[in-house]
């Protein structure tokens, strides 16, 4: 049977009423990742043995339960996964296995899902494009000349190469939302608290969600159903109610207000992205919504306030690295180090990666003193101001409508020298993650290159089956899930 035109949903009907055998959805998805991965570069690791031996476990129960039962799911490189190699796209982790499972992955895994691989990124998540893994970029499916976006390219490419029917991610100013518009999927960072970053690799712990992609809005819900949630290991997670949000979902949005944040309509955007924004505002007010302009005055900081905070914390988070008790160690042999700032300075020097390094030296910088109250403390003032506006613009509408980026997929090589250019592309995603709110990138359209676009959508604090109702209603009038990239 070919699985690319299901659902996960739709496989899993198949699998619990016992029409097709774990083994044979498997089988398929890893012939998949091996017709189609050389060109993609998805995967940094690929469960082949862990996965196969799984699903031969799952076809022999007696009771097939679970909703994720028999599912191959594709983890971003940044979750711990036990025994599983886990690099966060960095040498510094190369072979690093880790002696714990993160709980997301745990709650997927006792819901059936079948983790199929480790999916390429950013180094550290840290990119928008990618390009600074250090397994080499992922591409674009819809056009191999193009980035998949970042930093959970990877995980955007893969289902959307039909690799894998489900992915998860990581969005701490974009890396959810941004790779899904441009690999023509969805992806969903819900509200931060919602689901728990124990056994997830820090990168700046204010701001850092876990989330899935897939190729339907129901897949989506389905998938934050159970990855969402109170958890003991996680002192950041919230106690709010799980709903079920896939069972939950109607594209009649009569009464629903969308905002239109009028500081996200500028000259900026790109002439595709401005033309689906037209038709998607179009095809909600057919849906039955109302919708209305709403002010987001301090857009323009969100991206500085985002790159102080972020990398103020990355560079504490990233500290733990340092060659003494796990991951990669400088060779030492010829010339043994001359102290421990010889030997740290040496180890992370070869460690981490260009980008990495200016984002620790830029944290580094914020947070010293002479500058932590100029930088990290006023950014951190901003930030509160921020989230007012935010509350505020929810005071008038139920939902935001926005861009996701300025424009789609760029090419390979077009950005990643311009490190400017590249943050200023993370424009509309990082406000959601330094306001906290659920935000989402639904696909909408293909622009006239063949690439996709989408749209994003967010809500206020815990207020996702809003927010995926919208999605749903433009997956109903675009139906963008019928189409595919025409190489893969
Ligand atoms: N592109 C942003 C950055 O480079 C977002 C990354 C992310 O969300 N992990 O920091």
């Amino acid at each position: 049977m070919d699985f690319t035109s299901k659902e996960a949903h739709e496989i899993k009907d198949l699998l619990v009423k016992g029409e097709v055998s774990s083994q044979e959805v498997i089988q398929f998805f890893l012939q998949r990742i091996e017709d189609k991965d050389p060109k993609i570069n998805a995967f940094i690791t690929v469960n082949k043995e862990g996965a196969l031996k799984r699903a031969q476990k799952l076809d022999q129960l007696k009771e097939k339960k679970g909703k994720l039962f028999g599912i191959p799911i594709a983890i971003k490189d940044m979750l711990c996964t036990k025994g599983l190699r886990t690099t966060a796209g960095s040498k510094i982790l190369e072979n690093f296995i880790p002696p714990y499972t993160a709980t997301v992955v745990k709650r997927l895994e006792e819901e059936g899902a079948i983790v199929i691989g480790k999916a390429n990124q950013d180094e550290f998540a840290m990119g928008s494009s990618n390009e600074t893994s250090y397994f080499g970029p992922s591409k674009n499916p819809w056009n191999f000349e193009y980035v998949p976006g970042g930093s959970s390219g990877g995980s955007a490419a893969a289902v959307s190469a039909r690799m894998a029917p489900l992915s998860i991610g990581t969005d701490t100013g974009g890396s959810i939302r941004q790779p899904a518009h441009f690999c023509g999927v969805v992806g969903v960072k819900p509200t931060y608290g919602r689901v728990s970053r124990y056994g997830v690799i820090a990168f700046a712990s204010s701001l850092d969600q876990v989330g899935p992609f897939s190729l339907s809005v129901k897949d989506s819900a389905l998938v934050l159903e159970v990855i969402c949630g109170w958890d003991a290991n996680d002192s950041t997670t919230a106690k709010a109610p799980v709903s079920e949000w896939s069972q939950n979902l109607s594209a009649d949005l009569k009464g629903l207000k969308v905002g239109l944040p009028k500081e996200y309509f500028t000259e900026a955007l790109s002439e595709d992205v401005r033309q689906t924004l037209d038709r998607a505002i179009e095809a909600v007010k057919q849906a039955g919504a109302h919708v209305e302009e709403v002010s987001l005055p301090l857009t323009r900081y969100a991206v500085p306030i985002y790159y102080i905070i972020a990398t103020s914390e990355a560079s504490s988070n990233l500290a733990r690295y340092d060659g003494v008790r796990f991951g990669f160690r400088a060779d030492f042999s010829r010339e043994p180090a001359r102290d421990l700032v010889d030997f740290y300075s040496r180890t992370r020097g070869e460690g981490f990666g260009t980008e990495v390094k200016r984002r620790i030296i830029l944290g580094t910088h914020a947070l010293s003193s002479g500058y932590y109250d100029a930088y990290y403390k006023k950014a951190c003032q901003v930030r509160f101001l921020l989230r007012e506006d935010f509350s505020k613009a929810f005071e008038k509408c139920d939902v935001l409508m926005s861009p996701v980026a300025t424009t789609s997929a760029f090419k390979l090589g077009e950005r990643i020298h311009d490190p400017l250019t590249m943050y200023t592309n993370d424009i509309y995603t990082t406000s959601s993650n330094l306001a906290g709110l659920p935000s989402m990138s639904v696909p909408v359209e293909l622009n006239s290159e063949g690439l996709p676009v989408g749209v994003q959508i967010s809500a206020s604090h815990f207020e996702e089956q809003k927010m995926l109702n919208v999605a749903f209603s433009l997956e109903k009038a675009f139906n963008f899930k019928a189409k595919r990239p025409k190489d893969v």
